[in-house]
């Protein structure tokens, strides 16, 4: 039993495991996200304890970072963490960091990708070589595997900064995004939610008038997603997601907005096996860095 190192890097905290898969989680440690100095020198630590402590030596290390990071192994600055609005963070070599403090193979892709990796190989995306992961929480990103790979490009996918139609009539709130207002993190990220009522998602009751609104921009994304990609199946997690009237109204309006025009049997007749949760859950995330690791060095 090989085992490996997973990292999930996000903006608030990192989570950092030993393990060779979702019921094989031999070490865990989490701290909040401070300097890059202070918190990657935990998570070396960290790294250099386990090595000791484990019976079996670690084969790879996985990260799922929270963005924006440089994808491109072409690139001078691959593997860093670019220009970001979290203080001090920018051009952050992550990749860099751990492999000359560990000397082991090391991978990064984005949070949303490492999640969909982990949803790929243990979750609801098994066996799909086409999907989407949505995550609406603090902030919205969307990642996901299409022809049997992440989603990389120029950079990486950016969907929560997608435009979606905003009926100033219905819904006069101008929009949380520090770049463009009303994109769709704008409209429908969990603080977003807080900003436009007053009052976190998680105290709004069922029956409030927030979650048709919210569904309805998350439909309407998710519309954006279908016809672009073609996803073979769409994962929507996140803190929002776990208001759990959200996922039905998101499959009607879904289902409503394409009025027919897909013309597949897996949204014309199965809608509910087609927006789903992630199975995974919050781990998703840190054992999708692990899923990385192990692609990473053919393991899977
Ligand atoms: P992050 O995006 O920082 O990783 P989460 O995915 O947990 O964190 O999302 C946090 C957001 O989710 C917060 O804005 C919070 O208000 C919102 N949230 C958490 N629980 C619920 C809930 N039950 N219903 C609606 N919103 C929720
Ligand atoms: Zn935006």
């Amino acid at each position: 039993m090989k085992l490996f190192g997973g990292i999930e890097a996000g903006g608030t905290k990192f989570i950092c495991i030993v393990s060779s898969g979702p019921d094989k989680i031999m070490a865990e440690t989490r701290f909040p996200t401070t300097t890059p100095e202070k918190t990657l020198q935990q998570v070396v630590n960290f790294f250099q304890e386990q090595s000791v402590k484990q019976e079996e030596p670690i084969s790879a290390i996985g990260i799922g970072c929270f963005g924006p990071v440089d994808l491109d192994p072409a690139s001078p600055t691959f593997g860093f963490i670019t220009l970001t609005p979290k203080p001090g963070w920018s051009n952050t070599d992550m990749v860099g960091t751990i492999r000359k403090a560990m000397d082991l193979p090391v991978v990064i892709d984005t949070d949303v990708n490492a999640a969909a990796v982990g949803e790929w190989t243990w979750g609801a995306g098994k066996d799909l070589n086409d999907f989407i992961y949505l995550t609406i929480g603090t902030g919205i990103g969307g990642g996901g595997v299409i022809n049997g790979k992440t989603l990389h490009g120029l950079v990486h996918p950016e969907m929560g900064h997608m435009r979606i139609p905003h009926d100033w009539q219905v819904d006069p709130f101008i929009g949380t995004c520090p770049y463009h207002g009303d994109c769709f993190e704008g409209l429908a990220a969990g603080p977003t939610i807080k900003a436009r009522w007053g009052q976190a998602g998680e105290t709004l009751p069922v029956d409030h008038p927030a979650w048709n609104l919210e569904a309805k921009y998350i439909a309407l994304a998710v519309q954006n997603l279908v016809c672009i990609l073609s996803p073979k199946r769409v994962i929507l997690g996140g803190g929002v997601m776990q208001q759990s009237n959200l996922l039905p109204l998101i499959r009607k309006n879904v289902s409503d907005y394409l009025n027919n025009y897909v013309q597949s049997p897996a949204i014309l007749n199965d809608i509910d096996h087609y927006i789903v949760a992630p199975e995974l859950g919050n781990q998703a995330g840190v054992m999708g860095a692990i899923a990385l690791a192990q692609r990473l060095v053919g393991y899977y």
